[in-house]
């Protein structure tokens, strides 16, 4: 009888728990027996290892979070932390490991597998979706609803005080979440990292964009949706820039965590539920090292090396989108 691990690494996201649901009953469907490793690859290194059954992941579908924990571990980038997984993978007899997780997880399963002859799959999970191998991550699109959700609210605030908010959003070094979200909730400005050459040399443009706006549509609300890591000091000390060069309050709100919790959407659960089922069938067809995901519709199978070595761009349609909504304010035609 075939034994698979699974476990989850890296930063937390929405479909987790949908996705080690699906892992656990194909892999119980195929008569494998499944283990989960806890805290991501702390559980190798410190072989916290139990053996998952159809009880413990039944109604956990809705959940958000993940039942096995995540965490980052350092000690798995050293070669003695490595070896240790290494044996502890062996000693518990296990043929294949499946990793949730994003594109350092799956950097990880490379190390890993220099040191480890059993077969690796991983599975996109990060609300980032800055992974080359699936159009979604899982926990991208509930991510992407929680930000829309409160920039709808802080609309309400904004217009009712004709205050601008600078809302900072996660993403890491990708604007998925900053584009998509800027653009369903109509905000009037969306700073992310494809976007951009240079956020210093554009500040200029920046601010006359927000000075312009207020002379086109007299005193309103206003948003600037930010990725994170694009300033030094984020959101909050980009805001008071624009407070002392504009001359008018500019009020930062950092979303943080909130985006990374919370019951996944239908579609994530969906998404995880699918590449829960290819993995392990990936893993029954004798594959390794692959990435599964889901490409225009289609389940997919790509090199893990490919998915983080290449970088996914953002889609062109809503780039060019934003593009044209930020050249709307006359005043901005002169700055690319
Ligand atoms: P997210 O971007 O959503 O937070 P992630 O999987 O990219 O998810 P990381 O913190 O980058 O999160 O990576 C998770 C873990 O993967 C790290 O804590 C580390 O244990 C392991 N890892 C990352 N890069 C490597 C590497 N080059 N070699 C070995 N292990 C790695």
């Amino acid at each position: 009888m075939k034994r698979i691990a699974v476990l989850t690494s890296g930063g937390d996201a929405p479909g987790m728990n949908a996705c080690i649901r699906s892992v656990v009953l194909t892999a119980l469907h195929f008569g494998y027996q499944v283990y989960g490793f806890r805290h991501g690859y702390n559980g190798l290194v410190d072989n916290e290892i139990e053996l998952l059954t159809m009880q413990q992941v039944r109604h956990i579908i809705q959940k958000g979070g993940t039942l096995l924990k995540s965490a980052r571990c350092s000690k798995f980038k050293t070669e003695s932390g490595i070896k240790l997984a290494a044996k502890h993978l062996d000693a518990a007899e296990i043929d294949a490991l499946i990793v949730i997780g994003g594109d350092g997880s799956l950097r990880g399963m490379m190390h890993l597998s220099k040191y480890w002859q059993g077969q690796l799959i991983g599975i996109p999970g990060t609300i980032d979706n800055d992974l080359s191998g699936s159009d979604n991550t899982i926990g991208f699109q509930t991510a992407t609803e929680t930000v829309i959700d409160a920039i709808d609210k802080l609309r309400d605030t904004a217009d009712a005080f004709e205050r601008i908010f600078m809302v900072e959003v996660m993403g890491r070094d990708a604007g998925f979440i900053a584009l998509s979200s800027g653009i369903a909730s109509g905000a009037e400005q969306i700073i992310y990292p494809e976007g951009l050459k240079d956020i210093h040399q554009e500040l200029d443009c920046i601010i006359q964009h927000v000075e312009s706006a207020r002379k086109l549509h007299g005193r309103s609300s206003y948003i600037i949706v930010i990725s994170e890591n694009l300033w030094p000091g984020g959101a909050y000390d980009l805001s008071q820039v624009l407070t002392e060069q504009i001359g008018i309050e500019c009020r930062p709100v950092i979303l943080g965590h909130i985006q990374r919790g919370g019951c996944p959407n239908g579609f994530d659960r969906i998404l995880a539920t699918k590449l829960g089922v290819f993995a392990v069938e990936a893993i029954k067809n004798g594959h390794s090292l692959m990435m599964v995901g889901e490409i225009s519709n289609e389940l997919t199978l790509t090199a893990i090396s490919d998915c983080v070595n290449n970088k996914k761009p953002v889609d062109k349609k809503l780039s060019d989108i934003q593009a044209k909504v930020f050249d709307s304010v006359e005043i901005l035609s002169n700055c690319t």
